[in-house]
């Protein structure tokens, strides 16, 4: 039998009180604008890493109307490694649209948040929830790990998120706004902490005695070895990640044998430096005469 939502839910929050981390996108006096740049930095990179980065993002670009301004190259740079950058030029369109159509307040609408560029569903609920304090459906991968075990018994949720999955979630979610965004930061939390995927530790965990998984005895994945597992090594995502890298760190314009340097399979750098000039993430300045090779830099 799965748990009701209440039963569920109580012990939930009542361990979130206890345990939640206290982490700056969640203080007091956070803003609209720092919450979205914490969903944002979250998407593809741990708390422990984003966590400084969004600290000196903040301080530096405080709300949309700073980060819209800010030179593309600087907010590449302060990006860092948090990985994917693209998201750091969403960012930024983000910022001038929130400026252009928003009078540089963040919106507070689900409509309005889903037309901001980088801005999905996810995100959308996220800073309905923790922004504005309003009930929504979040559904991140935690959420989704500790439903797909306390209520449907699974090790792991299904790899691509279902309308089915989505209606399941939204029976557990309070109809008060402020218990709603509360639940939605909680089953996060114990997601994180407790429900991990790899670890899950069942015993210091506050619904073990409702968890329908752990009731089964913990049954395998069954999907195990049809899942996607991704791989880094070699990939064009760490060629694309070598090359920022040198751009981020270099002090002048980067002529093209110094780039070629950073890869031995120079098609597959071909490839990747293309990607990115695509992405506009880096650009490329002509020669000054034909003598000399083309130079790289992160865009103005
Ligand atoms: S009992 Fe185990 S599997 Fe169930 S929610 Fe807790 S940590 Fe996750």
């Amino acid at each position: 039998m799965p748990p009701s939502p209440v039963d569920l839910r109580e012990p939930v929050l009542a361990w979130f009180d206890a345990h939640a981390r206290d982490l700056p996108w969640r203080a007091p006096d956070r803003t609209p604008w720092g919450v979205l740049v914490s969903e944002v930095m979250l998407q593809q990179t741990p708390v422990a890493r984003v966590e400084p980065a969004w600290r000196a993002w903040m301080l530096r670009w405080p709300t949309p109307a700073d980060l819209a301004e800010a030179p593309t190259g600087d907010v590449l740079r302060a990006w860092d490694r948090l990985g994917y950058p693209r998201r750091a030029l969403r960012l930024q369109e983000c910022a001038r649209t929130v400026v252009d159509r928003h009078g540089g307040v963040v919106p507070s609408t689900e409509p309005d948040l889903l037309a901001l560029p980088g801005v999905g569903s996810y995100t959308a609920a996220a800073v309905l929830a923790f922004a504005f304090g309003r009930r929504s459906v979040v559904l991140d991968t935690n959420v989704r790990r500790v439903l797909a075990r306390t209520v449907q018994a699974q090790a792991l949720p299904h790899p691509t998120q279902t309308a089915a999955e989505v209606r399941l979630a939204a029976g557990y979610v309070p109809d008060d706004d402020a218990e709603a965004a509360r639940w939605a930061a909680a089953s996060m939390e114990l997601g994180a902490l407790v429900c991990t995927a790899r670890a899950p530790r069942c015993r210091g965990c506050p619904v073990v005695g409702v968890c329908a998984w752990y009731a089964a005895g913990r049954p395998a994945d069954e999907l195990a070895g049809r899942r996607r597992t991704q791989r880094f090594v070699g990939t064009d995502r760490q060629v694309r990640g070598r090359v920022m890298a040198l751009l981020r760190e270099a002090i002048a314009p980067v002529p093209a044998a110094a780039l070629d340097a950073v890869w031995p399979d120079t098609h597959q750098l071909s490839r990747c430096v293309d990607s990115l000039l695509a992405d506009g993430l880096i650009a490329r300045d002509a020669p000054v005469s034909d003598d000399d090779p083309p130079t790289f830099r992160l865009p103005a």
